[in-house]
């Protein structure tokens, strides 16, 4: 399995038998998830979102959006608790321009799962955590 350092970016192929929640980068030396969600940025974002193996779980948002800061625990508990099966990554739509506009977001919060650059699935609009983990769990 291919996992994109959240550091460095650095593509780390994982063995399947070991534990991925304990990996170190082989590149920076460290731990592959810290079990937060990471910052995307259009330098990090081929990593993450096309080269690595793990579906990639998005949250474009801003910070004057009300419902993206009521939806900010939700989705820092899933990175806690889902990751390996997914990485989890926030877009600021407000730095991070031209990935909003190269992904047409029109309203935040936009969740979007991305697995090696296709488009799994997409929701305008924050869900609660129940239905958040429900819709995850149809995805991975
Ligand atoms: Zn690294």
């Amino acid at each position: 399995m291919i996992v994109a350092c959240p550091h460095c970016s650095a593509l780390n192929r994982l063995p399947a038998a070991r534990e991925a929640t304990a990996a170190n980068c082989g590149k920076c030396k460290k731990p592959l998830f810290m079990a937060v969600p990471l910052e995307l940025t259009s330098a990090n974002f081929a990593a993450h979102a096309e080269k690595a193996e793990l579906p990639l779980v998005i949250d474009f948002w801003a910070s004057w959006c009300g419902p993206c800061r009521s939806f900010a625990p939700v989705f820092n508990q899933a990175a806690a608790e889902l990751e390996p099966r997914f990485r989890f990554g926030k877009i600021d739509t407000e730095q991070q321009q031209a990935l909003a506009a190269r992904f047409a977001i029109r309203s935040i919060p936009t969740l979007m799962v991305i697995k090696q650059g296709s488009i799994l699935a997409q929701q305008a609009g924050a869900l609660p955590k129940a239905q958040f983990y429900q819709w995850l769990n149809t995805l991975a």
